[in-house]
């Protein structure tokens, strides 16, 4: 269902050129869009919402909308973002759900953020009207024992969980606060900044670095450390990271009716995969049939998710289509890898990972290993057939 926001937003303008997020705000008005994103405010037996809540979590939820907004037409895409649901009055929608355990008693690890899912998606599924997306957001007021505290918040889930993902509420978590140089400003960059990073994992995003000159030309990727700096210091979305929004369902424009994240999809298909090590550039060749997009990652071991904020990402601009195949053809500088130290020294190896982004809203991965104390002597890897595998 199409549930438009209408009013004004508060938006990130874009202070300093081409740089990302600082925090002047203008009034914009938002994209009309397809899907909205579901908001739960999540509350324990025991325990109360956050005074103020609808208010502030409302302008802070369009603040983000609008640093998505913003960085998507930066990235080529035009002024899309992520659809916010209305009530009566204008108020961005947010569905109060009381959990059945004690609200101190979910705690804040896997296990926590799996118990609160589960009572989330019962929900959903006993209100399929209320449902307006593939994809939800869980705000848990902070605990107010213990270490924690309104100056101190945590004690519950705060992370990504497949298209949801879990964030806090706290008494200063308010917008009035942005870019103040006191304790509520910190704690609300550190607040707010994972709040946007954290939607980004709920809207299909990895982490990821950038090339260092991008770092003095935009500032830092939200989906890399970014949620430290989202408010304070200039912070953008990478091109890689819009190429998987640009085909998230909370992203589609009104009237669009792809089938977004079919059970029983094809994968897309790569072909000719070829890395070359020449000097301090790799260049990178492949043909690939079924992805709307292609991005590469670059990293050092170790691999997992938690291990990755420091994966150089490159968009892989496809060509057009020859017989069912677009070829794309990328050139990493190596000598932009800073973050990346086995790169630097040329030892160990590093893993070019390949993501297709298809037009439903799936993703496929692949990595290729560059060992690079023994690359052939004409510096080519030719990996042979390579299978996606659809996830993070
Ligand atoms: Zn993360």
């Amino acid at each position: 269902m199409a549930v438009l926001a209408s009013a004004l937003l508060l938006s990130p303008a874009t202070a300093a050129g081409e740089k990302g997020s600082a925090v002047v705000p203008v009034a914009q008005e938002p994209p009309q869009a397809q899907y909205c994103l579901n908001v739960v405010y999540f509350v324990g037996q025991g325990a109360e919402p956050v005074p103020g809540y609808r208010e502030r979590l409302g302008a802070l939820l369009r603040w983000v909308q609008a640093f998505y907004a913003q960085e998507m037409e930066h990235n080529g895409f035009g002024h899309r973002t992520f659809g916010l649901a209305e009530e009566a009055g204008g108020m961005v929608e947010i569905q109060l759900l009381r959990g059945r355990k004690a609200h101190n008693a979910y705690g804040c690890g896997p296990d926590a953020a799996e118990t609160v899912w589960a009572e989330v998606q019962a929900y959903q599924a006993a209100h399929p009207e209320k449902c307006r997306s593939a994809h939800t957001l869980v705000v848990m007021p902070t605990l107010t024992e213990g270490a924690f505290s309104h100056a101190r918040p945590g004690g519950v889930p705060f992370c990504g969980y497949g298209r949801g993902c879990f964030v806090l509420d706290y008494a200063q978590f308010d917008l009035r606060h942005l870019g103040e140089r006191s304790d509520e400003g910190r704690a609300l960059t550190k607040w707010l900044g994972g709040l946007a990073h954290e939607l980004g994992h709920a809207m299909n995003l990895p982490h990821n670095d950038a090339p260092a000159g991008d770092f003095d030309r935009r500032g830092t990727p939200l989906m890399g450390t970014g949620n430290y700096t989202l408010g304070t210091t200039p912070t953008y979305l990478t091109k890689a990271s819009c190429n998987l929004l640009a085909c998230c369902q909370l992203l589609a424009p009104a009237g669009d009716d792809t089938v977004y994240y079919p059970e029983h999809a094809a994968a897309p298909e790569l072909a000719d995969v070829r890395l070359r090590v020449q000097g301090d550039t790799l260049h990178v060749g492949l043909r690939c049939r079924g992805a709307a997009y292609v991005n590469l990652y670059v990293q050092d071991p170790p691999y997992g998710c938690n291990d990755d904020y420091d994966a150089v990402s490159y968009d892989a601009p496809l060509a057009e289509d020859r017989d069912g195949y677009r070829r794309a053809e990328v050139q990493v500088d190596l000598a932009d890898i800073t973050t990346l130290p086995h790169v630097e020294e040329r030892c160990g190896e590093s893993a070019l990972d390949i993501v297709c982004v298809a037009r439903d809203g799936l993703h496929y991965r692949t990595r290729i290993t560059i060992p690079w104390q023994q690359l052939p002597p004409d510096g080519v890897i030719a990996p042979g057939p390579l299978q996606l595998q659809e996830g993070y």
